[in-house]
């Protein structure tokens, strides 16, 4: 595919339109993607989640900038799973990197709800092929939003940050989201405000709760650290945490065993799709209607139901 190929050369304009495609899904885009395949693997891909307002649009713009000084490549993905715009429903955020504008080095792309959490899930895991095979090193992936939406693409993210700050009340927001399950590196925003360190000991206090019992040197131990998003404090150390987490999964062999974990769910639910398509097509919208009419009318239940779909109907 000549777009692929322009794309894997770092033309940005047919990046942007290969993203699209990938986005609207449909054939080409699985042409598109197998093609792109070979070339991803590459990419330390990183998730940035935590409750709205903590800091993450600004802390990503500054992760971006310290690893553009280093002079490694970063492509952003901003995954907005609430919003039903697509393309401009994250312009703030576009704005605010407007100073990271016009650097090659740097690829932004904003993501909207598809209508289902699954949906974007999987159109998120492809926009992140896609610039994991055009050679962006690092890809950071922010969710806006809360709750089951960021745990679901934070799957994706080799390595993902868990981002708190002081002063949105009393309790640990990340906790009350299910948040500090999946965090291997925890960053405490807004340091520059009253309550800060307060903040970092309820988390510490928490990982040690988790850890306490598990003293071992294969278990990644989550660091805890203070971050002024704004004026660029701490980011340096976050970046060095995210090497240090990658260096962890690669010499434990975490990183193929997390890859493995990934590719199996990707395939079943792949599957899934597939499997319910095809059945839906053979048998029919019509016939499946009757079906819901008679689990509806208490004449069959759900399960002897499918069992038949699944039995007879798909035969003839
Ligand atoms: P998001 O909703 O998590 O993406 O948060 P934003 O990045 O949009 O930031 C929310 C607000 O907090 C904005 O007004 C930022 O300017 C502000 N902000 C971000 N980082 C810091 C920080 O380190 N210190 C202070 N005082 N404000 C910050």
């Amino acid at each position: 595919m000549e777009l692929v190929t322009a794309a894997l050369q770092g033309q940005r304009h047919a990046l942007a339109r290969l993203l699209s495609l990938i986005e609207n899904d449909g054939r080409e885009a699985r042409t598109a993607l197998s093609a792109l395949y070979p070339h991803t693997g590459h990419a330390h891909i990183v998730g940035v989640t935590g409750a709205p307002g903590t800091g993450k649009s600004t802390l990503v713009n500054a992760l971006a900038k310290e690893i553009r000084a280093q002079g490694k490549t970063v492509g952003i993905v901003a995954v907005d799973p609430s919003s039903p715009f697509t393309g401009g429903a994250l312009l703030g955020d576009r704005i605010r990197m407007s100073d990271l504008a016009g650097d090659p080095g740097i690829f932004i792309r904003s993501m909207a709800s598809r209508g289902s959490l699954g949906g974007l899930a999987r159109a998120t895991a492809d926009v992140i092929k896609a610039l994991d095979a055009a050679g962006f090193e690092i890809v950071l992936v922010e969710t806006v939003g809360a709750g089951q939406s960021e745990v679901e693409i934070a799957r994706t993210a080799h390595t993902t940050l868990v981002v708190e700050a002081p002063g949105l009340g009393d309790d640990v927001q990340a906790l009350k989201a299910g948040l500090m399950e999946i965090a291997d590196v925890l960053l405490v925003n807004k340091a520059d405000r009253p309550g800060a360190a307060k903040t970092a000991r309820a988390l510490e206090a928490v990982i040690h709760q988790h850890t306490a019992r598990r003293r071992d040197p294969h278990v990644w131990q989550p660091p805890i650290i203070q971050t002024i998003a704004l004026d660029g404090t701490g980011i340096p150390e976050v970046l060095n945490a995210i090497y240090q987490h990658r260096e962890h999964l690669l010499s434990t062999g975490m990183w193929e065993v997390q890859e493995r974990a990934r590719v199996e769910s990707e395939l079943l639910t792949v599957l899934r799709q597939e499997l319910l398509a095809r059945l839906q097509a053979q048998v029919g919208e019509e016939r499946i209607r009757a079906w819901v009419g008679r689990i509806a009318q208490r004449q069959v239940d759900v399960y002897t139901a499918a069992q038949a779909l699944l039995d007879k109907e798909s035969e003839g």
